[in-house]
């Protein structure tokens, strides 16, 4: 049987038949000029498509909004207003009358054209669009030639492989439940795809070589979305196995769910917070039903996937109004755009530099062009009528900086005061240590700063001068350095010393030895990825904090990465024999 392998982007195990998604819809290739004559019938269908497609989109949007909330909707919400721009039917209709093309033909071309144009440009948010783009083209063809846009007709839920789904068609399947899983042979880890297939819990694999070409319609499949492999047809034998652990996992996943209700409190007693961190709104749902206490880290630069969001103050404010409220009375931390770097967006220009990761950033970029920045945070101060929200800044260097963004938050509360007829609740101001110098001014900040968030994955960029993106440099790039873990010691202790409270929100604090590490530190408040939570917990309840703390000051003394992380698991596992061997799947 063959065994097909992909990156996992959304976990799981499922098994079930094939179906393929062609998304390549056939296009006459007939580029042969029509006759002046059959214009006027030509223009006709374009018009026909294009209601019936619209048409579809609005039925869909009301389906994902319904099944998925409004900001799910959103992505289709994009797609509705590209086909209502006037400019893109009016080039296909140019294409039409002035070239004499068919329908087929000229919408082909017009794809082309901005395909072309997308690629050129890096971003993830022009990229998205390329999708959105050709997904809507696609179904205006499909509807040319009284087509439904491709779908499933088999009613039992099936694994969807494809080369890639765009969004629309995503969400649309999605919230049928007719499908239980899906393989993409291409496909990217922050897709709006494979958001959606994470939020909507479906076992994913994405980069999967040679899917389309292995797998035949009907194929019976069975898919682990925690290895990333895939067994093609497996024999009975197989099957047997493959039935076993996904038995396995699934009595662990539930079984862990039960860990949600119980007191976040170690064996002898010391209380923690686990938080979740979203970049979206949707993932709201899926960091409570994981038994989140709270939002660690709104990432909203992500907002700038969502159409014009991130520029509109009561947009804004009415998303984080609604993650605020969800979680009441448990906190909310909304951190201002962190773009820049790896996370350019076209609405905010800047130079980049020839060192985008030392360049023009964040909070560098606002203060000098302040207007989108004062938006948000006028957003997030409206948006906090619960009381539960704090405002947090990334990428802070200087104690100058924290001056005038103090300043700013001032100013931006005094206005809203001045609009509102009741008075607003200020959010406490935090700040995100991640600029290793920003270690070196927590002991200057007790009157100026509410609480601190560890961003240790720039932490870890920074401090050990190692590209957090760069595949080539990756084994240099651990949570365990002696550095690090100096660094993250001298962290802890100066924020209790100025009694002020501090979170760990990089990937870190997700991960098991090195939250227990951070756990024995005296960190005590942790954001991740939702799905971490549960199993983070599971860890915490079933360790001694005392134990954690004389565990890691051992680790002091020792000069390797290796060498710390070796030691962590050694001791945890003398002690606590079974505590990372629990999950059966793997
Ligand atoms: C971090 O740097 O650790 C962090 C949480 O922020 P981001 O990953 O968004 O840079
Ligand atoms: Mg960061």
């Amino acid at each position: 049987m063959p065994i097909l392998r992909g990156k996992p982007v959304s976990s799981g195990i499922v098994s079930a038949h094939s179906h393929i998604y062609n998304n390549q819809v056939q296009i006459l290739e007939n580029d042969i000029q029509l006759a002046p004559a059959s214009i006027e019938k030509e223009l006709n269908r374009l018009q026909n498509a294009v209601k019936k497609s619209r048409a579809q989109l609005k039925k869909i949007y009301k389906t994902v909004e319904k099944k998925m909330g409004s900001s799910s909707a959103l992505i289709i919400g994009i797609q509705r207003q590209l086909l209502e721009d006037p400019s893109l039917i009016r080039e296909i209709t140019e294409k039409i009358t002035q070239e004499q093309l068919h329908c087929e033909t000229a919408i082909r071309f017009v794809e082309r054209k901005y395909i072309d144009i997308f690629s050129k440009i890096p971003d993830l948010t022009f990229q998205e669009r390329k999708n959105d783009l050709s997904d809507i083209l696609q179904r205006v063809s499909a509807n040319l030639i009284s087509r439904p846009h491709q779908g499933n007709k088999n009613e039992s839920a099936t694994i969807l492989v494809a080369q890639d789904l765009h969004p629309s068609k995503a969400a649309q399947v999605m919230s049928s439940g007719l499908i239980s899983g899906l393989i993409l042979e291409e496909g990217g880890e922050n897709s709006h795809t494979s958001i959606l297939a994470r939020t909507m819990g479906i076992p994913t694999i994405i980069s999967v070589p040679n899917a389309l070409t292995t797998i035949s319609e009907g194929d019976f499949l069975f898919i682990d979305a925690l290895l990333g492999i895939i067994h093609v047809n497996p024999s009975k034998e197989e099957i047997f196995k493959l039935a076993e652990k996904k038995e396995k996992y699934t009595a662990y996943k539930s079984r862990l769910k039960e860990i949600i209700p119980l007191p976040s409190q170690t064996l002898d007693g010391k209380d923690f917070s686990l938080l979740g961190n979203i970049e979206l709104e949707f993932e709201t749902t899926m960091a409570q039903n994981h038994g989140a206490e709270g939002i660690g880290l709104f990432r909203t630069e992500f907002l700038f996937m969502e159409g014009d969001t991130a520029h509109h103050i009561q947009k804004q404010a009415l998303t984080y109004k609604n993650v605020a409220q969800s979680f009441y009375p448990k906190p909310v931390v909304i951190r201002t755009f962190d773009v820049g770097r790896d996370k350019t967006v076209p609405q905010v220009e800047h130079e980049q530099g020839i060192n985008p990761a030392l360049g023009a950033m964040a909070v560098r970029i606002f203060l000098k062009k302040p207007t989108l920045l004062k938006k948000q945070i006028k957003a997030v101060i409206q948006a906090n009528e619960s009381g539960n929200i704090s405002l947090l800044f990334p990428m802070i260097t200087t104690i100058e900086e924290i001056f005038s963004l103090k300043a700013m938050v001032s100013e931006c509360f005094d206005q809203v005061k001045k609009e509102r007829s009741h008075p607003p609740k200020r959010p406490p101001f935090g700040i995100m240590v991640e600029v290793p110098a920003a270690i070196k001014l927590i002991p200057f900040l007790k009157n100026h700063v509410d609480f601190f968030s560890v961003g240790s994955n720039d932490l870890t960029q920074y401090l050990l001068a190692v590209d957090r993106n760069n595949s080539e440099v990756s084994a240099l790039y651990t949570p365990f350095h002696p550095a690090l873990v100096e660094a993250l010691f001298e962290i802890v202790a100066l924020c209790h010393k100025i009694d002020k409270p501090v979170t760990v929100c990089g990937e870190m604090a997700g991960k098991s030895v090195s939250a227990l590490m951070l756990l024995g530190m005296g960190y005590r408040r942790f954001s991740m990825n939702p799905l971490a939570l549960m199993e983070i917990k599971r860890i915490f309840t079933h360790v001694h904090a005392s134990y954690a703390a004389h565990v890691v000051r051992q680790i002091r003394r020792l000069p390797s990465a290796s060498m710390i992380e070796e030691y962590l698991i050694e001791q945890f596992l003398k002690k606590y024999p079974d505590l990372f061997i629990k999950q059966p799947f793997f």
